[in-house]
């Protein structure tokens, strides 16, 4: 358990970062892919995309889509080629994901996140709206890191409500009336949420001077019911994590479950055996027992109180 640097000190200087260095924890065979996916992708390109234009953001993503195909350089390319495809198509690099209310983001230096920021100023549309009313509802935001310095995003899962969460979609599709589904708003809005987090990974590596392009997410199921299986929301749900394999992979680092009902923690000792260890590792289930795990991960300063830590963010950790 390492002391964390953070949080940053006013008047800090903000050198560029060294990306030379970054390779310096991987295999000798890992570094060799990483130039390959650079020669494939960044040689002969007169115009790089802007999602591997500058070098801390290809460095993170080429270890992201390496490391989802096990450092296999033409399947890593060839996913990467199609996430590519995917972002010209949708136009995701001009999406204006940081909200002028900067209520998604807990315990982050503000003027570095707006800092190296480089996309468009949100300009204020029906989703805004959309993303006032699910804010009601639905209870999550990216707070603080862990002590790796990855980003943490908790969800008050069991307190919020994915039948509401549908109704605004719904409602929000149909005033734009153009075909738009609430499986897409819900999609749009996660997104944003994915897109800031990303965000902050480069926030986290430019202060760190070392690579941090994962997540950890703590998922509090306090308060969960069986009506939570709610089958709109779990269609959208279905739709966002094959979003998600496809266009952000190896972006989790770890995900805690908390609170879990007796059901949940059967179920998940039953059916983790046959998961790939990878994803088993990255996961775990727990029930009211999670406190010295999640401190394992996090510091205190930087839990809520309501997770065992001593954070007590102005306005609620997760509002
Ligand atoms: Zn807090």
């Amino acid at each position: 358990m390492g002391t964390s640097v953070w949080p940053w000190s006013i008047g800090e200087s903000s050198a560029p970062v060294e990306v030379s260095n970054f390779d310096a924890d991987l295999l000798p065979v890992e570094q060799v892919a990483m130039r390959a996916m650079h020669d494939r992708h960044c040689k002969c390109a007169k115009d790089l995309p802007p999602y591997i234009r500058d070098p801390v953001d290809r460095h993170m993503v080429f270890r992201r889509f390496l490391g989802a195909r096990r450092w296999d350089v033409d399947r890593a390319s060839r996913m990467l080629t199609r996430a590519l495809e995917w972002r010209q198509s949708t136009g995701i690099d001009n999406m204006a994901f940081l909200p002028e209310k900067p209520g998604f983001v807990r315990g982050w230096a503000m003027d570095r996140v707006y800092g190296l920021y480089d996309r468009p100023k949100r300009v204020v549309d029906d989703m805004d709206r959309v993303f006032d009313e699910l804010q009601e509802v639905y209870h999550g935001t990216w707070h603080k890191w862990d002590r790796e310095g990855n980003p943490v995003f908790i969800e008050r899962t069991g307190i919020s409500d994915p039948r509401a969460m549908v109704k605004i979609a719904k409602e929000g599709a149909a005033r734009r009336g153009d075909g738009t589904t609430d499986d897409q708003i819900l999609l749009e809005g996660h997104l944003v949420s994915m897109e800031l987090g990303c965000h902050l990974t480069k926030v986290a590596t430019e202060r760190l001077g070392r690579p941090v392009f994962q997540f950890t997410y703590i998922l509090d199921l306090k308060g969960y019911k069986l009506s939570h299986l709610h089958q709109p929301i779990l269609t959208a749900l279905k739709g966002i994590i094959e979003n998600d394999k496809k266009y952000y992979p190896e972006t989790t680092r770890h995900a805690f479950v908390v609170n879990a009902p007796g059901i949940v923690t059967v179920a998940w000792n039953f059916l983790s055996p046959i998961l790939d260890a990878r994803t088993r590792d990255k996961i775990q289930i727990m029930g009211s027992n999670y406190q010295p795990t999640l401190l394992k991960a996090i510091e205190p300063a930087n839990l809520p109180t309501w997770l065992g830590g001593e954070c007590d963010c102005k306005g609620g950790c997760v509002p």
